[in-house]
């Protein structure tokens, strides 16, 4: 407990200093970003996990189950919220895992209906997403990484449970879509995807309609064409412009330029350039020196 608080503290101001405006936790306190907010969850089994395909079988995994309903036990991220509206004036974001994907990464043996499970999983969101802007958070995020794999259910109740997990809420709304990095599976079925990846065609009209107010997207070494970004009308975009799949630090230039290559889709007041996908684990050194590439090639970009 302490030592993750420490890690925060230390991350915090590390982000500080690189010169970030929105800063987080560093996800310092959780192991895995849908695990980590269900062991919050009564109705869950942890000691029995099963083995399932997910993301529509493009890999195995040992997956907690759904045995009654779903209850939260009490608050997931209070301490990390608190703790960093105590120590700085900055804008603060915390995440919290999409309905779709925690649906897409537990086994039910209770709900028996992908999209029934889904807003009972979205109600819950929606009490500890309340609570963290009551606490001062600026922007809460869903990560729906799930939401380039079921195009289909993304329509018809994706994004209404996405939706509901954000109801109510005053505060910024951010919806981090990606194609999946850390392990082989991942990184074998981007190789199967072609030199173009469209996949987003079809949900960003449906995203634009939707009310959450900003949509987190990797755009660096990332095969989807930025003209998609167009589609997002309205929306504000957080172009990822930093790797996270590599320890090659990027250049103050490298970065600039694909702020340059997003700009000509999304007006500049709603441009915000970010990592391709969160705070992924990385050498310290190097995560290091890749927020300050970050917040340099940021500020590059707008003397331009
Ligand atoms: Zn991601």
């Amino acid at each position: 407990m302490q030592a993750k608080r420490d890690a925060t503290l230390l991350w915090l101001k590390e982000q500080e200093d690189a010169g970030i405006d929105i800063v987080s936790d560093g996800e310092q306190s959780r192991q895995h970003f849908v695990h980590g907010f269900l062991e919050f969850v009564d109705g869950i089994d942890f000691d029995h996990k099963v083995k399932m395909g997910i993301r529509n079988n493009r890999y195995d995994a040992m997956v907690p189950v759904v045995v009654g309903p779903l209850r939260l036990k009490g608050r997931v991220h209070q301490a990390e919220s608190r703790l960093l509206r105590f120590h700085t004036n900055k804008k603060i974001k915390m995440t919290l895992p999409g309905p779709m994907t925690i649906v897409d990464t537990v086994a039910d043996r209770h709900y028996g209906d992908r999209a029934e499970l889904a807003m009972a999983f979205a109600a819950l969101l929606n009490e500890e997403a309340r609570a963290l802007e009551k606490e001062g958070v600026d922007v809460i995020q869903f990560d729906e990484p799930a939401f380039n794999v079921y195009m289909q259910e993304v329509k018809t109740w994706g994004i209404a449970a996405l939706e509901l997990a954000a109801r109510g809420l005053r505060c910024a709304t951010c919806v981090h879509i990606c194609y999946g990095y850390g392990i082989k599976a991942n990184l074998d079925w981007k190789a199967t995807l072609g030199g173009e990846w469209r996949q987003y065609e079809e949900i960003f009209p449906v995203l634009a309609k939707s009310r959450i107010d900003q949509v987190s997207l990797e755009c660096i070494h990332s095969k989807v064409p930025l003209e998609l970004l167009k589609l997002l009308k309205g929306k504000d975009v957080l172009i990822g412009v930093i790797d996270v799949a590599s320890d090659r630090i990027e250049t103050p230039e490298e970065v600039s330029a694909v702020i340059k290559k997003a700009s000509k889709y999304v007006p500049k007041k709603h441009l915000f350039p970010c990592t391709n996908c969160g705070m992924a684990p990385m050498g310290r050194d190097i995560a290091l020196a890749k927020l300050k590439a970050l917040a340099a090639g940021a500020a590059l970009a707008r003397k331009r």
